[in-house]
């Protein structure tokens, strides 16, 4: 597809939520752009399990999962900061990806379908003129009938429009960092582990070829507490985990320094702003040990394309088009993010996450159930 005045619909981030929902859509005939400010391919902070409800709904848009040769993962195990463990089948399990394969491997999908790929192209300022948007980016400027905001957890443009949750001051909510390591080593491969450690998690399981993801999630209280030193942090925060000692202690590591993120937010977002629809992490984001976050970028881009496709087919008008995507949205998500939100607040401190642990293991339906909280069905 060659470049055009206008088109239909531009996807601003070009992550899971953007990258699928772009292809979803240009599968359809639209004339579809997308912006990403990094250069693919690229590591992202991502603890790279991916629930199996969106397992069909990858293949479908052409990612040939089959033949990729991903480590399933069935089993969960959990570990408290003194040691009690925690081990239980996952109901619907998920599977192993890096980002960086993952997020290449669907912008080529992206571009053989016809998606226009700017990047590497940030995005600088949206502005609607109530009929078209017009794009101010770092490649250019470009006018479009629809705009999705796929750009993640925190961006330029989430400042630019001053939403809710960047203006709240540091809270138990909103100021977490996150750090990831792609390592080498002998685990089980079809488990995902999660050890608990003070105001912290951190989860390994395993990715493509022979490489384990190794990321944590934790507050910036306890980088300071360290001097600002990720790996005082490791060696005297996390390894007071014995299973986390041991992991550190040995780690064979491939990158020379870990990828990190700060300022990871769970407060409340708005699903839609400036008339533009929000997706992903952009609309809200799950706690990360839910292990669900991907499927939920996923699933609330596929919800967007259907809206989307019945306002640019003059099926519906734009109010209503923002309208259907609000409730549908918060029809899925709001309470998975609620159950997200709790947990997150539970675990990490020492004495709630052991007492949790232990009802968990003398109740094993509670957990099954708490785990199908958080997560949804094939889509
Ligand atoms: C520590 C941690 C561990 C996690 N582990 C898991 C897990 O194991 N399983 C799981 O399912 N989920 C996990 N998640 C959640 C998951 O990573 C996210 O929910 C998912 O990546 C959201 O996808 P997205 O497309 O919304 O955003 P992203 O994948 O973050 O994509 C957004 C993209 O937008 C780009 N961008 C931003 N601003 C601009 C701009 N102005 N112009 C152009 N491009 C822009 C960014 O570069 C980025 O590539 C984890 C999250 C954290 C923090």
């Amino acid at each position: 597809m060659s470049k055009v005045d206008t088109y239909d619909c531009a996807f601003i981030g070009g992550g899971l939520a953007g990258l699928t929902a772009a292809i979803n859509l240009a599968k359809s005939g639209y004339r579809i752009l997308l912006f990403e400010k990094e250069t693919y391919p690229f590591h992202k902070v991502c603890g790279e399990y991916i629930s199996m409800e969106s397992w069909d709904y990858l293949v479908r848009l052409g990612l040939p999962l089959a033949d990729m040769q991903l480590p399933r993962i069935k089993k969960l195990l959990v570990t408290a900061p003194i040691g009690i463990t925690l081990e239980q089948d996952l109901p619907l399990g998920g599977f192993g990806i890096s980002r960086y394969l993952l997020d290449e491997t669907l912008m080529h999908i992206a571009k053989k379908n016809g998606v226009i790929v700017m990047n590497p192209a940030k995005v600088e300022s949206v502005a609607f003129d109530g009929k078209q948007f017009t794009i101010n980016s770092s490649a250019g400027v470009f006018t479009c009938t629809c705009c999705c905001g796929s750009y993640g957890k925190r961006s330029n443009l989430d400042r630019i429009w001053k939403r809710p949750f960047i203006l709240k001051k540091p809270n138990p909510l909103n100021h977490f960092i996150g750090v990831k390591y792609h390592i080498a080593g002998h685990f089980n491969t079809d488990q995902i582990a999660l050890h608990n450690f003070s105001d912290g998690y951190c989860g390994l399981s395993k990715i493509e070829g022979d490489r384990y993801c190794l990321c944590y999630l934790t507050t910036a209280e306890n980088l300071k507490r360290s001097g600002n030193s990720i790996e005082t942090m490791e060696r005297e925060i996390l390894s007071k985990n014995p299973h986390l000692e041991k992991i550190i202690s040995e780690r064979q590591s491939f990158y020379e320094q870990p990828i990190t993120i700060s300022q990871v937010s769970f407060n409340k977002k708005t699903q839609v702003e400036n008339h533009v629809l929000m997706l992903g992490d952009a609309a809200g984001l799950i706690a990360p040990l839910s292990g669900n976050g991907m499927s939920m970028a996923m699933h609330s881009g596929k919800l967007a394309v259907a809206v989307v496709e019945d306002f640019l087919e003059k099926k519906i008008s734009r109010v209503e088009m923002e309208k259907r995507y609000q409730k549908q949205w918060k029809q899925l998500f709001a309470g998975r993010l609620v159950t997200g939100r709790l947990i997150q607040r539970v675990f990490g401190k020492p004495t709630t996450t052991n007492i949790f642990l232990w009802m968990m293991k003398k109740t094993p339906n509670l957990s099954q159930w708490l785990i199908r909280q958080t997560h949804g069905n094939p889509f």
